[in-house]
């Protein structure tokens, strides 16, 4: 399914894994590669604070910092993964509070995050930008690739404006506490780049088969990746070895150290304080980016009819 999907109406609540599996299902035809790719890191990037800081922690009394500073210390301790240190560490600190949460508290708790400025808003504003830049002929999909918290992501207002939400899982039910499902750390987020790359969404689908440049749906050249740390530096390595661009951003509530850090070693294209309002920095140099991969697809294309 080359063409664009329309993002679902909010009362059909999107189903990523499903679509997924309908493109990769139908994906034997070279590929249109007429497609821009937005792909977000959620905490400090869309969100000021990490998603858990919102209710989760506040529910069962515990202090972000401390809790923080816990999942370090425990983590080199014994020499344990840091996701599922705090994958595991939530629910523990829970069941010792006498706190029981359940899937769907997870998804109500997605009410409580916060936004940067103009998030909710961006969506659509790119979109209409690009519908308006290239006449129609490009589409842009909006990606969420987190360490956080799928169960939180789905219970927030923007959860149907993204084509696809990878972020680490529970299992809810096979033991006494929830049990992590999938965990997304810092270098296996690169997995779910090539993912949306070689248009193989559906993560039971194995990504590791060869796939020719032309038949990827979205080549690296048309993603731009926007995240606010040092966890996202593999992605942005990722993107821009391969052509593609990256954007450090930086809540206001922050300083931007780390983006400048960024941009000074050559590992982002531009950084700006992360407001997605019209008008902003952030939101004129995507569409200065946005302008380059449109222009090069058009190149692309006169070049093809030769
Ligand atoms: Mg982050």
């Amino acid at each position: 399914m080359a063409t664009a999907v329309k993002k679902p109406a909010k009362s059909t609540k999107a189903k990523p894994g499903n679509k997924a599996a309908k493109k990769s299902a139908a994906s034997a035809a070279p590929a249109v590669q007429n497609t821009i790719a937005l792909i977000y890191d959620f905490d400090g990037t869309l969100s000021p604070k990490n998603m858990q800081e919102y209710a989760f922690l506040p529910k069962i009394g515990l202090d972000p910092k401390k809790f923080w500073t816990e999942v370090a210390r425990l983590s080199i301790e014994r020499q344990a993964e840091p996701l599922i240190t705090y994958m595991h560490l939530m629910y523990q600190k829970a069941q010792e509070k006498g706190v029981q949460i359940l899937r769907e508290d997870l998804v109500a708790q997605g009410r409580d995050v916060a936004f940067c400025p103009g998030v909710e808003g961006w969506f659509e504003l790119i979109e209409g930008y690009v519908k308006q830049r290239s006449g129609g002929d490009v589409t842009v999909r909006h990606y969420l690739i987190s360490s956080g918290l799928k169960e939180i992501i789905e219970g927030t207002s923007i959860y149907d404006q993204f084509y696809n939400v990878f972020a680490s899982e529970y299992f809810f039910e096979a033991y006494q506490l929830p049990y992590p499902k999938r965990v997304i750390t810092d270098t296996s987020k690169t997995q779910y780049l090539f993912r949306i790359n070689k248009g193989v969404e559906d993560v039971n689908q194995s990504i590791n088969s060869h796939m020719p440049e032309n038949d990827r749906p979205i080549p690296f050249q048309q993603m731009i990746y926007f995240g606010d740390g040092e966890t996202d530096v593999p992605s942005m390595a990722v993107t821009r070895q391969n052509n593609g661009f990256a954007i450090a951003v930086y809540p206001k509530e922050k300083n931007s150290n780390i983006c400048k850090e960024l941009f000074s070693v050559g590992r982002v294209d531009f950084y700006a304080e992360a407001d997605y309002t019209e008008g902003s920095d952030l939101h004129k140099r995507t569409c200065l980016l946005i302008d380059k991969i449109l222009c090069d697809i058009k190149v692309r294309q006169e070049k093809d009819q030769l």
